[in-house]
Order: structure tokens, then C-alpha cells, then sequence
């Protein structure tokens, strides 16, 4: 493995997988751009200095092959604008056109090739394939890390076509790896994370493996109430799977075994109904009415909440306290943000991860008040789960 940033791309033709899977509108219009400017600063020192880049990426979920609805030729003059360099576009991501473009590239020049996924060998990640692509260019650089849980063609297989010395994390990816690697193998302790979100079946394996290595866990959002009932609390209508009470009874159990501190939330803020405009009062979260529901974290654990963080070395944060797209169900989470800024300001380190804690911070305007804010969704979430990550693995072997 080699490292992108003592790299000298002088002359170099860099062939670099990029997450460039944007929304578009009717007509075609980029409606957010931001994982196209995520990467810009890798694109930027491949070409400042003297690099070529071939772009690799996918774009939505083609089904039979090519169709104009998916084609990256859509984001050409969006790139262009965002680098001011020269980009090119080959219509077809292999073959004779993606040769040759590749062929004249010069320095300080992009080609954006079309649409990985309009081949099904892609996602099956088939070496033939793989092997195509590799010859496009000299180097492979990986910087598409929302991928990375994928044993793609061109996320994964594609690098056993390239030596040690030729393959190599982008700066997006590696300020991911670096980031999601230092809390989970060198957290500084005492480590909170902070689980939040509608589901405890969606966050069992992260919270086993934090388990193992944070010495807190608070627990929020919907999920809370699935192990308030299972500990023999009244939880009124509030979200619920019942037929996961056994694994939280379990988590529990795990926790004191290993001396980790879960934290539940005392009181709630309930609603007579999920609605913006509901009836809400406080309520201690284990003595909800029948007929209300438990829609964010009340004051008293909002308190023990942000102490618990305070104290932390260590904060990795996932999914939010409670309904914060309404407002009136947003101070748990927006407190918890707060919390989390303040920690950082005193010198923790602080990991957001996840599409809606992520949304929060966003909302809150608080992504430049932590550490690290990642743009990995599932690819961080799996992380987390302790699994090996296909496109971080390939780098590395
Ligand atoms: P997740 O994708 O699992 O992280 O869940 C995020 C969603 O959980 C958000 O849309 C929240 O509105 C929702 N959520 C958080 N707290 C609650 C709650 N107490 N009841 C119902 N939904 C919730």
C-alpha cells in the first residue's frame, strides 16, 4: 500500500473510483453535489501535480444495461466547473472509446468514464472485468468509501491488478479509514457511543461489537423503548419490537458482564400522536400512557446524557434521540449534538457516522464543531459491525 499523499502523480494516468452516485432531477440537474466536492481534493493533487484522472464510478441501479436516465455524462459539465481542468467523457467505461480516451489523456486532464453498473459484471465482481478496467491506468486510487463494504470490480477485485506500491487510498477514503480506525482499534478512554434511530434490529451488531470496546452506551431514539419494555417499563404506543425484547434483555446482560455502562433515557417527551402538531408533555420513559408515545429524550436524560459525554475521550455517535425532523421532537438530539461539540472542544475525539445523525448535525450546524463527520452510511455502519470492509481490505493486502 502506498500513500496517496508522499505519491507524485507527475505523468502519472490515475484511475480512481469515485462515489459519484448524485441525485438527479427530472431534467438532469445535480440536486446535491456533495459527494462530487468530497473528493475534489484528491482530483486536485492528482492533477496539480502533473497527474492524469480516469474516473470510475456508479450512478443508480441500472437494470438491463445502459439508459440516458443513468449516464455520467449528465455530470460532465458539473466537474468541469467544480475543478476547472479539461474532463473528457468515454461512453462506455471499457472497450476500444475508454482505451483510447484514456490513451490521449494529458496531464492536468479528466475522463469521466460511463456508468460502472451498466454492466451486471460490476456488482458481481468479475475479475475479466475488473482486469479491463485496470488497464486503464498506471495507479489505482480508491476514494469511494461509501462502496467500500462492496466486493465490487472496481472497489475491490480490481486492485490485485495493481502492486503495493500502485494502489492506494484517496485522502476522502483515508480520512475515512483513519477516523472509523482510531475509535474502534485506539479509542481513548472512556469511550461513549451514542446509538440512536427507529430500530434495535438494525443497531444489534454494532452494539455488540462497541461491546467489547466503549465503556458507555446510551441508547436513544425509538429504539430505547424496545429495552424499556424488556426491563418491565410502560412504554404506552411508542415504537417497539417486541420480538427483539430478549435480545435487549441479552444486551443488558452483556454490559454488566463486562462492566460497560448502558444508558437509558430517563424521561421521555411523549405525543398523543407522530405528528408535528401533537399534545406533548414529559414523562418518565418507563411510565408512558397508553395512547401516547415516546418521541424524544426528555431533560433529565438529556442531562445525564451530555455529563456522560463530557466525561468521554472517545464519542462515536449514531442515529438521532427522537423525531428531529419535527420540531418539536428535536432538542434531544440537537442537545446531543451540542454535547458532543462541547466534548470535542475540550479535546475528544468525535465520530458521526450514519445518514440521519449525520443529517442532524448538518440541520444543526454543527458538522465543523466534531471531529469527523463521515459520509460512509452503510459502509461506516459495517464498520462498526466489525466486519472487514472489501475495499479497504484490497488496498491493504
Ligand atoms: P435510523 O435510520 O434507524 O437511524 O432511524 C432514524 C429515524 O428514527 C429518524 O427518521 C427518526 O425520526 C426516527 N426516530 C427517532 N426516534 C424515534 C422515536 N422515538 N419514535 C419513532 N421514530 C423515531
Amino acid at each position: 500500500m502506498s500513500t496517496f499523499s508522499s505519491f507524485n502523480f507527475n505523468g502519472v494516468k490515475a484511475l480512481v473510483r469515485v462515489d459519484f452516485n448524485v441525485p438527479l432531477d427530472d431534467q438532469f440537474n445535480i440536486t446535491d453535489d456533495t459527494r462530487m466536492r468530497a473528493t475534489l481534493p484528491t482530483l486536485k493533487k492528482i492533477l496539480s501535480d502533473g497527474g492524469s484522472a480516469i474516473l470510475m464510478s456508479h450512478l443508480g441501479r441500472p437494470k438491463d444495461g445502459p439508459t440516458n436516465k443513468y449516464s455520467l455524462k449528465h455530470l460532465v459539465v458539473h466537474l468541469h466547473e467544480l475543478l476547472g481542468a479539461k474532463v473528457f467523457f468515454a461512453d462506455d467505461c471499457i472497450g476500444q472509446s475508454a482505451t483510447d480516451a484514456a490513451a490521449k489523456l494529458q496531464g492536468g486532464e479528466v475522463l469521466l468514464l460511463e456508468n460502472l453498473r451498466f454492466y451486471k459484471e460490476e456488482e458481481k465482481g468479475d475479475k475479466a472485468f475488473a482486469e479491463k478496467l485496470s488497464k486503464l491506468g498506471d495507479v489505482y486510487v480508491n476514494d469511494a468509501f461509501g462502496t467500500a463494504h462492496r466486493a465490487h470490480a472496481s472497489t475491490a477485485v480490481i486492485a490485485d491488478y495493481f502492486d503495493a506500491n500502485k494502489k492506494m487510498f484517496g485522502l476522502l477514503m483515508e480520512g475515512e479509514v483513519v477516523s472509523a480506525e482510531k475509535v474502534l482499534h485506539n479509542a481513548e478512554r472512556p469511550f461513549t457511543a451514542i446509538i440512536g434511530g427507529a430500530k434495535v434490529s438494525d443497531k444489534i451488531l454494532i452494539i455488540e461489537n462497541l461491546l467489547q470496546r466503549a465503556t458507555d452506551i446510551i441508547i436513544g431514539g425509538g429504539m430505547a423503548y424496545t429495552f424499556l419494555k424488556a426491563r418491565g417499563g410502560n412504554i404506552g404506543n411508542s415504537l417497539c419490537e417486541n420480538d427483539r425484547m430478549d435480545t435487549a434483555l441479552e444486551i443488558l446482560k452483556k454490559a454488566t458482564e463486562k462492566g460497560v455502562s448502558i444508558h437509558l433515557p430517563e424521561d421521555s417527551i411523549i405525543a398523543d400522536k407522530f405528528a408535528a402538531d401533537a399534545n406533548t408533555k414529559n414523562c418518565p420513559s418507563d411510565q408512558i400512557p397508553d395512547g401516547w408515545m415516546g418521541l424524544d429524550i426528555g431533560a433529565k436524560a438529556i442531562g445525564i446524557f451530555s455529563e456522560v459525554i463530557n466525561k468521554s475521550r472517545t464519542v462515536l455517535w449514531n442515529g438521532p434521540m427522537g423525531v428531529f425532523e419535527m420540531e418539536k421532537f428535536q432538542n434531544g438530539t440537537k442537545s446531543i449534538a451540542l454535547a458532543v461539540a462541547d466534548a470535542t472542544s475540550k479535546g475528544a475525539f468525535s465520530l458521526v457516522g450514519g445518514g440521519d445523525s449525520v443529517a442532524a448535525v448538518n440541520k444543526f450546524n454543527l458538522a465543523d464543531k466534531v471531529s469527523y463527520v463521515s459520509t460512509g452510511g452503510g459502509a461506516m455502519l459495517e464498520y462498526f459491525e466489525g466486519k472487514v470492509l472489501p475495499g479497504i481490505a484490497a488496498i491493504k493486502k
